[in-house]
């Protein structure tokens, strides 16, 4: 297929929004941003062998690539509006394409998202999505927010995707759903606009609880003190019978959980519930923060516990 014919393709699954002046097809897009809204935008690449293993199926990294993104704009409190994408393909396998698409589109559709442009190269398989959402002034939600004697929460479950690259990279079978956390995470959307009011600092949890609760931290000039056995984990992850230790590296330091970390006032717990309950979400209480900056870590016990490794940082040595 050529470079013509994959945009002619991407083209016909588009989904139309009113905002949208001029998509696909000109040199650039045409969006209307509406009265008295802020503009938000995201980006994320991911790349073959980092963001997913070699071999993941067309449509998951389709899926990913979008999710990703929404999932800061989710933790911004925005609401998604558009997109564009970025594809550097090996091959331009129409097969490989309209699986990606369909993966893509899936999501896109989910929360009325409209691609308006893009680029498409030839190169090792690559795929950047730049998101954009809409946010009312002074709605957004930020990391520098967090005050000392917040409480600290994270939405749904931690550690399974960790869980699934990890038995990946051993060829052990993998649980379908931890797999399915690796490679179809869902974007808090609704979540991160509920928090509006409630929540002083928020993050979306890509990289591991520690390391993206340690940006929050230090973006607010505090500290955290978390309890690493209040981590909520799934049935699926509990069903591997792991030791504590394996158990706790993954869900304090894993990544690729797409939840959203957020702190708030211990006051206000009863709102928070009620707003929780009524998105049908459920979040666990894993710390609070201290006026002193780091992060410490304790177990149920009380006893201190330091990961081996606090999450993922490209170019380490
Ligand atoms: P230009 O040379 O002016 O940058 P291109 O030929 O790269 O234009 O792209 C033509 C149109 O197709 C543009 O509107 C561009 O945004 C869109 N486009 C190209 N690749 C993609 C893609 N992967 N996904 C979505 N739109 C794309
Ligand atoms: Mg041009």
């Amino acid at each position: 297929m050529r470079e013509f014919d994959l945009i002619a393709r991407i083209r016909e699954r588009v989904a139309s929004r009113g905002d949208v002046v001029l998509g696909i097809g000109d040199d650039a897009a045409l969006l209307q941003v509406p009265d008295g809204m802020q503009l938000v935008v995201a980006m994320d690449t991911l790349n073959d062998g980092v963001h997913f293993p070699i071999g993941t199926a067309p449509g998951d990294i389709g899926w990913k690539a979008l999710a990703v993104n929404l999932s800061d704009l989710a933790a911004m409190g925005a609401h998604p509006a558009w997109c564009t994408l970025s594809l550097s393909l090996p091959t331009p396998d129409r097969a490989w394409v309209d699986g990606f698409l369909d993966g893509f589109f899936a999501l896109a559709s989910e929360h009325d998202v409209a691609l308006v442009g893009g680029d498409t190269t030839h190169g090792p398989l690559s795929v950047c999505v730049t998101a954009h959402g809409l946010v009312e002034p002074g709605r957004a939600l930020r990391r520098d927010g967090a005050r000392v004697g917040d409480d600290i929460w994270i939405t749904g479950n931690v550690g399974d995707a960790a869980a699934a690259l990890s038995l990946l990279q051993r060829s052990e079978r993998v649980p379908d759903p931890l797999r399915a956390r690796l490679d179809r995470p869902m974007p808090r959307i609704a979540t991160g606009r509920a928090l509006h009011g409630l929540a002083h600092a928020c993050i979306d949890v890509s990289d591991g609880v520690l390391a993206d609760l340690g940006h929050v931290c230090a973006a607010s000039g505090v500290g955290a003190r978390i309890d690493v056995d209040a981590l909520p984990a799934s049935e699926a992850l509990c069903a591997l019978s792991l030791d504590a230790g394996t158990r706790r590296q993954w869900q304090a330091a894993g990544g690729d959980d797409y939840e959203l970390c957020f702190t708030t006032d211990p006051a206000r717990r009863s709102e928070l519930d009620a707003t929780l309950s009524r998105l049908g979400v459920d979040a666990s209480r894993i710390g609070v923060v201290v006026a002193n900056p780091g992060i410490v870590a304790h177990d149920a016990d009380g006893s201190a516990w330091q990961p081996s490794a606090t999450g993922y940082v490209h170019f380490s040595d």
